[in-house]
């Protein structure tokens, strides 16, 4: 009996080991919409790789760089300028200063404020390594994820289409990063690329200039992602809001949700968030019960 005991210990042991060493690694491609208030900030993570795409208004920044340690980055494989707008590139100065940072992405296209002079001033001080993306240039940012520039026009003549786009891959699980492109890029995309994608960070923070119902019907997104604070614009708009309802998708937004961080997998993909009371206001109001209500 004792020797029984003895084997069945030793199985046990055996079968804990064995599972421990055949433990896929973690495979998870980490998406964070932070909240930057008014304008865009996106972390993308996979197996220590790490890009940074916008930062955000200029008093953003210290949020981005709090953002970054918090989440234990001291170091951004990739910084991306989408384009050069303040609501985008201003919070990159702070995150340029306080962050290592191997290379940055760039649409090329060029702004005279002295929020832009200021971050490639500081691109030069630091010696980064500063590229231009191509319009439809594959990134080799953290293979077996897949990562294009469905958008990127450094000659347009309006500084919102010259955005760099980005649609992002992992197994079945796609993500299309819209920036602020226009109705306009988003018909070119129609016509050159697959935009299908299960979660989009919708483009311009819900401006009436973006998100066409042409294209959400080629994107068909499961989730919707609104970025946008306090604004004097009407971001989103209320057309934008419909529009992304009639089409299904579950909306998010950081005003309401704060930071916003999907993970996935190759085949699924869950969502959390900062704040939860956005939802459980929709519930209350909900007339029937939805699973998620219940939380
Ligand atoms: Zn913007």
């Amino acid at each position: 009996m004792q020797h029984c005991r003895y084997i069945l210990l030793l199985t046990f042991l055996f079968l804990h080991l064995f599972s421990h060493v055949s433990a896929a690694p973690d495979d998870s491609l980490v998406v964070h919409f932070i909240d930057v208030g008014q304008g865009d900030s996106t972390l993308i993570e996979y197996r220590g790789q790490t890009m940074l795409i916008d930062g955000g208004r200029r008093d953003a920044g210290e949020k981005v760089v709090t953002y970054l340690k918090k989440s234990g980055i001291e170091h951004l494989d990739y910084v991306v300028a989408s384009h050069p707008d303040a609501d985008h590139v201003g919070g990159l100065i702070e995150v340029l200063r306080e962050v290592e940072v191997e290379h940055v992405l760039d649409s090329g296209k060029e702004h005279t404020t002295d929020t832009y002079i200021e971050y490639l001033k500081l691109v030069e001080e630091r010696e980064i390594p500063f590229d231009i993306v191509n319009h439809g240039e594959t990134i080799d940012f953290a293979p077996p994820v897949e990562m294009q520039a469905l958008n990127a026009l450094s000659e347009s003549e309006e500084r919102n289409e010259s955005s760099i786009v980005f649609k992002i891959t992992h197994g079945e699980i796609d993500f299309l990063l819209a920036s602020d492109a226009t109705k306009d890029n988003e018909m070119r995309m129609v016509n050159e690329f697959d935009v299908e994608a299960e979660i989009l960070k919708v483009g311009h923070h819900g401006s009436k200039t973006s998100t066409s119902m042409d294209f959400l019907r080629k994107v068909q997104p499961e989730t919707a992602i609104l970025t946008y604070g306090e604004n004097e614009f009407g971001h989103p708009t209320r057309r934008v809001v419909s529009r992304l309802n009639r089409i299904g998708a579950t909306i998010y937004s950081t005003y309401e949700h704060g930071d916003i961080v999907v993970t996935a997998d190759t085949n699924s993909y869950n969502i959390e968030t900062e704040k939860w009371y956005a939802i459980y206001d929709r519930c209350r109001e909900a007339s029937e019960l939805i699973p998620s209500c219940g939380m």
